[in-house]
């Protein structure tokens, strides 16, 4: 090992977690390689490894008690190409370090989800997505990837010269190699206007479809036991960005848990005061830069699990879930968040058979969060439903073969590229059908 790679791989944090508290490992190494020597080290010394981005999946995808591998010290800027609106950049960037990075060269990515705090890697690695009926996952703008496999070997994969294996990095979740720098899709820089109000569920589902072909970003929340959900659009503008007011979310999602520990005993008492306080929450009308009005911050910590259903049924699997919860569990409180994707050619993404609408049920992260498996998968398993790589869900390699046309040959070229299974985990050992001995 070199004296650089030695200064970078310091002795393991004696646990990391995830987010939300519920993942964790104690990792025999943590490096934080600087350059590409040091992680080309840092992976021909490991028995086992896994990458972290910035841990914001729900998933056991990062757990290792090997080597755990995290490319902060390898992010930033490569290269920008103006004229086909693309940059190479280091794999283990943060999202909301590349938005003002891209702005100040007139760019901006294509799109974001409910927050910008992922890795570029982490975030495309898993299909991570916002909402828009012709705005792909971010893994699609994903257009070429550099990596070192687990035997060492460089490759350097471009949507020109290799589709296919591009198809398979774009959402790989670590499986193929780590990677160490990535070339994204942008566009020019753009402003939104966005506007939130509140409106009754059965209005809301009545309009949806309409709205995600009327507005470039359309999202809803339903607020459990309230029949009352709010609704946010996003249009591009020319308009001079307007001041907005400091986020409430936080707060609101407190406010929404202590009603439920004051009157969850009572439905109709609930439903009767939710209402109310849903209906006057006060719409925001405001113009802002993209990615400034499309990612926000969470601190309050939950799980969640989200699934991806068909256009034709996740409206009615969506009234399933409400009702199922409504009848069975007082003790959920957090919004429903239900989102539209445009499809994709991803082997792995759950968008490749086309545009889907994603649920998502969220669980505060001290509370149980078993309700999600017994009561919401079932239904969006028989509904066709194909989950987030990155959210919590029960399937297992038999199951996800049936779901992705593409899934042997993932396993194939995985097989190739790691014949050891030195990048798989306990968790990914269940997706990819393999044994697992850490
Ligand atoms: C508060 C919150 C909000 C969220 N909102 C959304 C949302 O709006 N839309 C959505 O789709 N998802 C959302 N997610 C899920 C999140 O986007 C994904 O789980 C994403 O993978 C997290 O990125 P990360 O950088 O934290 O990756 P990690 O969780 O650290 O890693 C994810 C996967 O990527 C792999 N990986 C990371 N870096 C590399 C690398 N350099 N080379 C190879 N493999 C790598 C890891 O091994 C792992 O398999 C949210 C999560 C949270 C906690």
């Amino acid at each position: 090992m070199d004296s650089r790679a030695a200064a970078a791989d310091r002795p393991a944090p004696s646990e990391w977690c995830n987010w939300s508290g519920h993942q964790g490992a104690c990792p025999g190494t943590f490096a934080q390689p600087e350059t590409l020597g040091a992680l080309r080290d840092a992976v021909s010394n490991a028995r086992q490894l896994r990458v972290v981005g910035a841990g914001h999946s729900f998933t056991p995808l990062v757990p290792t008690g090997g080597t755990l591998v995290n490319l902060d010290r390898m992010g930033g800027l490569r290269l920008v190409d103006l004229e086909s609106r693309s940059a190479w950049v280091g794999a283990g960037s943060r999202l909301r370090d590349l938005s003002p990075a891209f702005q100040e060269r007139g760019l901006a990515f294509n799109n974001l989800g409910d927050i910008d705090a992922q890795a570029l890697a982490g975030a495309g690695g898993t299909a991570t997505h916002g909402t828009g009926l012709g705005l792909s996952c971010l893994s699609a703008d994903i257009t070429g990837a550099r990596m070192l496999t687990a035997s060492g070997d460089d490759l350097d994969i471009t949507l020109e010269d290799d589709p296919d294996r591009l198809r398979a990095a774009q959402v790989s979740l670590g499986a193929l190699g780590v990677i160490h720098e990535l070339r994204v899709a942008l566009r020019p820089s753009f402003r939104l206007h966005r506007r939130s109000w509140a409106e009754p569920l059965e209005t809301i589902l009545v309009n949806a479809p309409a709205r995600w072909e009327q507005h470039r970003n359309f999202e809803f929340f339903y607020i459990p036991f309230s029949g009352w959900g709010m609704c946010i659009a996003h249009d591009e503008t020319t308009a001079e960005p307007t001041e907005r007011a400091p986020s409430t979310d936080d707060d609101d999602v407190m406010k929404l848990k202590h009603l439920r520990d004051w009157v969850g005993w009572s439905s109709r008492l609930r439903r009767a005061i939710l209402g109310r306080v849903v209906k006057g929450v006060k719409p925001e009308d405001v113009v802002g830069d993209s990615w400034r009005l499309l990612a926000n911050e969470r601190n309050v910590r939950f799980n969640e699990m989200e699934y991806h259903l068909l256009p034709e049924n996740a409206l009615d699997v969506l009234r399933e879930v409400i009702a199922v919860i409504e009848r069975e569990r007082p003790d959920v409180f957090f919004p429903i968040e239900v989102r539209r994707t445009a499809g994709d050619e991803a082997w792995l993404s759950p968008f490749n058979d086309g545009g889907r609408i994603s649920i998502a049920v969220h669980s505060h992260a001290p509370d149980d969060d078993q309700w999600f498996f017994t009561h919401v998968e079932p239904i969006f398993r028989r509904a066709g439903g194909r989950p987030h790589w990155g959210k919590l869900h029960s399937l297992g390699a038999a199951e996800l073969a049936d779901l992705y046309p593409d899934f042997d040959r993932f396993l194939q070229l995985r097989r190739e590229l790691d014949p050891g299974n030195k990048l798989v985990n306990a968790h990914t050992a269940r997706l990819w059908g393999e044994p697992h001995h850490e």
